[in-house]
C-alpha cells in the first residue's frame, strides 16, 4: 500500500471473461498499480457467454481497442437485438424483437408505439405489435448491420456475439502486452488477516500470493467473496426456474445473422447465436422440469442434429447475487458475484458496470472502503432491475401447454418493483409517463418494458369485437414503415461488415 492509500498491487483470482476485461481496465485506469491475473490449468473457464449488450462496445472503448483489432480473433459478429419466439401462443403475437436503442426511436417512433400501446390497453383497436415500430428491429428482419453510413446522423447501439474463449484469449494477451502479469496456479487457501481481510491465497505447491487488494474473478465457486469471506448468496430461485444448460455448437450458415434468437421450448428456451465460424446454441431449463437427458434431446431435435455425434456440454447455473459485492478489500466480478440467467444476456454488462463504478468509488473515497456501501446499492439495484425484467417474461408468458410454463405464469413471488409495473401495465393512462414519474424501470427504459407486454400481446379484450384501422390510421403506419425503411437505406448488409473479418480470420 502507497502512503495515499492507493494499493500498490491489485490480485485478480480467476482469468476469464471476467477477470481479463477487470484487468485491462484496471490497468487502463491506474498504471501505477502493478495488476496481477492467476489463473488454473486445471480448472476451466465456463466457456459460455457469448453474445452481449452495447456494454461490450462501452468496455472497449474505453481500454482503447478497435472493433477492426478484436472482432476478427474472436469471430465476432453484431448484434442488433434479440428475437423471442413461441413465448406466446396469441395469434399475431408469437414472436417480437427486442431492439437496442437508436436515436430515431425517441424522435418519431417510440411515441407513437406507446401512444398505439396505451389505446390498445384501453381496449381499442390500434396497431401494438412493437415490430413495426423500431428502426433496429427492421435492421435485423433484413440482415442489416447496426452501422450506419456517416452521412446519416442518427446512432444505433449495438452489442455483439463472440467465442467466448476466444474473447479471453484475446483479453489476456491485450493485458499482459499492457503490463498486467499473468501468474498460473490453482488456490488451494484464502488467508485472512486479524482484520478479518484478505491477506493472501495460498497455491497448490505451497506458494502463497499478497496484495493490497484482491478481485474476485472464480466464476460460480467465488472462493475469496462466498468461500473465504462467507459474503452472503441471495438465490433467485423463487422466481427465475431455470438453473441448468445444455450447449451445442452448429454450422454456420451462408447469411449471418444480426441478431440473438430465443425461441420457447417445452421447459425454457433455446439461444441462437450467430458467430461467423458457427452458431453457438443452448437450452436453459429447470432441471425440477425436465432432466439432462430429454433437455439435450429437445435441443438436438430443434436444431435438426438428433443423429450427429457432435458432442454436447451441461452446465449448472447458480442463479441469484451475493448480497455485497466490495466487502473489505475485495471485489467480485463475474460469475462470482452473481448471475441473472442469460436470457437478455447481461453478465458482461454487469461484470463492466462492477469494475467501471468499483473505480469511481473507490477513487472518490481516497482508495478508502468509504464508497462500499453506496457502490454494492447501486450494484445490487442493477442485478435487481434486470432480474425483474427477465423474470417478466416468464410471468407474462403466453404459454400453458406445460406445467413449466403454467407454473412460471402463477408464480405469485414478484418483487415490489416488478408488481408496480404490472399493475400500471394494466391499470394508468399513461404507462411510460407514470414509469418514469415513479423512477420504475430499473435498467430498462419504458420502451423496453412495453416492448415485451406489448410483444406477448398482454392487452385486455378489445372492446368492440369488429376492431379495424381507421383510414387515418393506416396511413400513419404506412408512413412511419417508410420513414423507417428509408432510414434503413443508410445500413449495410451485415455479411458485407463482416466480410474483412472473415478473410481474415480465414487465413488466422
Ligand atoms: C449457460 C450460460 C450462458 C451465458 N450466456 C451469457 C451471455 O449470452 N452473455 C453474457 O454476458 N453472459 C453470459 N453468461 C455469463 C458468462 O459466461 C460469464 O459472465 C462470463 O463468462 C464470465 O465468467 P467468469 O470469468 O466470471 O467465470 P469463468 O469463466 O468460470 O472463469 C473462472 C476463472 O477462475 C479460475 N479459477 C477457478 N477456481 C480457481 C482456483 N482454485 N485457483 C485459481 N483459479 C481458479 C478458472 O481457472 C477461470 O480462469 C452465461 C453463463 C451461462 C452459465
Amino acid at each position: 500500500m502507497t502512503t495515499t492509500g492507493k494499493p500498490e498491487k491489485i490480485l485478480i483470482v480467476g482469468g476469464g471473461t471476467a477477470g481479463w476485461m477487470a484487468a485491462c481496465l484496471l490497468n487502463s485506469r491506474w498504471p501505477d498499480i502493478e495488476v496481477c491475473v492467476l489463473e488454473s490449468r486445471d480448472i476451466g473457464v465456463v466457456g459460455v457467454g457469448e453474445g452481449s449488450t452495447p456494454h461490450l462496445k462501452v468496455f472497449f472503448d474505453a481500454v482503447g481497442i478497435e472493433e477492426s483489432e478484436w472482432m476478427p480473433k474472436c469471430n465476432a459478429t453484431y448484434k442488433n437485438g434479440i428475437s423471442f419466439h413461441g413465448w406466446s401462443s396469441i395469434p399475431g403475437f408469437e414472436s417480437y424483437f427486442h431492439p437496442f436503442p437508436a436515436q430515431t426511436d425517441d424522435l418519431l417512433t417510440v411515441p407513437l408505439f406507446l401512444r398505439n400501446v396505451q389505446a390498445r390497453l384501453r381496449g381499442d383497436y390500434a396497431h401494438a405489435h412493437p415490430d413495426s415500430y423500431f428502426l433496429e428491429t427492421y435492421l435485423a428482419q433484413n440482415n442489416l448491420g447496426p452501422l450506419a453510413d456517416e452521412c446519416f446522423p442518427f446512432g444505433a447501439a449495438y452489442g455483439y456475439h463472440f467465442d467466448s474463449k476466444l474473447l479471453g484469449q484475446f483479453l489476456s494477451e491485450k493485458a499482459v502486452a499492457r503490463g498486467v502479469k499473468r501468474i498460473i496456479g490453482t488456490v488451494t487457501e484464502v488467508l485472512l488477516s486479524t482484520d478479518g481481510a484478505i491477506s493472501s491465497v495460498r497455491l497448490a505447491g505451497n506458494d502463497t500470493l499478497e496484495a493490497d487488494f484482491f478481485v474476485d474473478c472464480s466464476g460460480f465457486r467465488s472462493l475469496l467473496m462466498q468461500g473465504a469471506l462467507k459474503t452472503r448468496f441471495l438465490g433467485f430461485e423463487d422466481n427465475l426456474f431455470n438453473d441448468a444448460a445444455v450447449v451445442l455448437p452448429s454450422e454456420t450458415s451462408t447469411t449471418i445473422p444480426p441478431e440473438t434468437r430465443s425461441t420457447a421450448l417445452s421447459n425454457g428456451w433455446a439461444w441462437k447465436i450467430p458467430l461467423t465460424n458457427r452458431y453457438g446454441n443452448g437450452y436453459v431449463y429447470s432441471s425440477s422440469h425436465i432432466d439432462a437427458d430429454r433437455a439435450e434431446t429437445e435441443l438436438r431435435q430443434n436444431l435438426g442434429l438428433l443423429e450427429s455425434d457432435t458432442p454436447a456440454r451441461h452446465l449448472n447455473m447458480k442463479v441469484g447475487r451475493v448480497a455485497s459485492h466490495w466487502t473489505k478489500n475485495c471485489l467480485a466480478v463475474g460469475l462470482s458475484q452473481g448471475f441473472i440467467e442469460p436470457l437478455e444476456a447481461t453478465a458482461i454488462a454487469l461484470s463492466f458496470e462492477t469494475v467501471r463504478r468499483f473505480m469511481l468509488h473507490f477513487e472518490r473515497g481516497g482508495f478508502t472502503n468509504q464508497g462500499a456501501d453506496d457502490f454494492n446499492r447501486e450494484i445490487n439495484t442493477k442485478f435487481e432491475g434486470i432480474r425483474d425484467y427477465i423474470v417478466c417474461h416468464y410471468k407474462v408468458n403466453q404459454r400453458r401447454d406445460t406445467a413449466y410454463w403454467r407454473d412460471n405464469a402463477e408464480n405469485t413471488k414478484l418483487s415490489e418493483h416488478l408488481s408496480r409495473i404490472l399493475y400500471l401495465w394494466q391499470h394508468s393512462e399513461n404507462f411510460a409517463q407514470e414509469m418514469q414519474a415513479n423512477h420504475l424501470g430499473g435498467s430498462y427504459q419504458p420502451k423496453s418494458w412495453a416492448c415485451l407486454l406489448a410483444g406477448y400481446g398482454v392487452f385486455p379484450p378489445l372492446r368492440s369485437s369488429t376492431g379495424s384501422p381507421t383510414a387515418e390510421a393506416s396511413q400513419e403506419q404506412d408512413q412511419l414503415a417508410d420513414f423507417i425503411r428509408r432510414c434503413a437505406l443508410n445500413f449495410r448488409p451485415h455479411n458485407e461488415l463482416l466480410a474483412p473479418a472473415v478473410a481474415e480470420q480465414s487465413v488466422v
